[in-house]
């Protein structure tokens, strides 16, 4: 563990090495994450676990998996994570190859970093530097946790996206996008009462505050749908959960639906996402690879509408 290197309060574990590159003089970012050891990564806060999020908590904490569930996505994604996942990620944080493997990740809106215009000035008097904070790139969260402001992810006047922090290594004090200059302004896109309850849900979530697991989700979709483990490879089940996809993606709306996804379509005048189709909703025995959290989030409070 180097002593130089610090968390900030509630700093995304992904973006603290873009912070201490923009102080330092070492020229190429690439240099100053081989001076930690680390091969050169582009930071997305997607939710996964990548072998860098092991190597980043490592660098800052003697206990890499405490950090990683703060710090990171892990608070997120233990509680959707089947037993071998489970196996697989406390591998990898006892240092061993990554074999986690996690799909769609990237469709959901987090994959774009977001800041609040209320913490760069808060922490730049505070801490003398902005950064980005953990619980603001969280899937399902289009609002600062502390000061409830629409967060900024983009530029209103040239289409600039914070897909990777590299152009913006920290966020910038006067708000200035990095391609046009011009001021970046919060995301007031579409938000409705349900993507509220969701975000609250994904703040719990956050906090090892949620109740639901992969489980329990699993077995009261199954219950919803009416089937029990017993039936589930009749043909009748597979008609009954495609009706059940497209049930849920109406009770969550279509202008909801494409705030959270980026790989909505529409079938049968429906708006869908590949990304909520995934026996993981209710097969304990599911072969499907790890999915985003946010999914199971949506299913429940989608179905409790339908
Ligand atoms: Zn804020
Ligand atoms: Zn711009």
């Amino acid at each position: 563990m180097n002593n130089v290197l610090k968390l900030l309060p509630n700093e995304h574990l992904r973006s603290y090495l873009f912070r201490i590159h923009s102080q330092s003089p070492f020229g190429a970012f690439s240099k100053t994450v081989a001076r930690f050891g680390i091969d050169t990564y582009t930071a997305s806060s997607a939710t996964t676990l990548q072998k860098y999020d092991y190597q980043l908590a490592s660098l800052v904490s003697n206990d890499a998996f405490e950090t990683w569930k703060k710090h990171g996505d892990g608070n997120s994604m233990l509680p959707f994570m089947d037993k071998n996942e489970l196996k697989a990620t406390q591998s990898c944080f006892a240092h061993e190859p990554l074999q986690l493997s996690t799909i769609y990740a990237s469709t959901v809106h987090n994959s774009l970093w977001r800041f609040c215009e209320d913490c760069v000035e808060e922490d730049y008097t505070n801490y003398g530097t902005t950064y980005y904070h953990q619980p603001h790139q969280l899937a399902g969260v289009f609002h600062c946790y502390k000061h409830s402001k629409p967060l900024i992810t983009a530029c209103n006047s040239c289409g600039y996206q914070l897909k990777n922090i590299s152009k913006l290594p920290i966020p910038p004090i006067n708000l200035k996008c990095p391609a046009c200059n011009n001021r970046m302004v919060g995301d007031e896109g579409y938000f409705d009462e349900f993507m509220s309850t969701i975000e609250k849900h994904s703040f719990a979530l956050n906090q090892s505050m949620f109740a639901w697991t992969l489980k329990d989700v699993q077995q009261a979709n199954l219950k919803y749908i009416g089937f029990s483990g017993d039936n589930t490879k009749t043909l009748a089940f597979n008609r009954t959960c495609t009706d059940w996809y497209k049930d849920i993606s109406v009770s969550i709306g279509s202008h909801a639906l494409q705030r959270y996804f980026s790989n909505t379509k529409q079938i049968d005048c429906i708006t869908v996402s590949q990304t909520m189709r995934t026996t993981r909703m209710f097969l304990a025995d599911s072969k499907n690879k790890f999915s985003p959290p946010l999914i199971y989030l949506l299913a429940l409070e989608a179905t409790k509408k339908i």
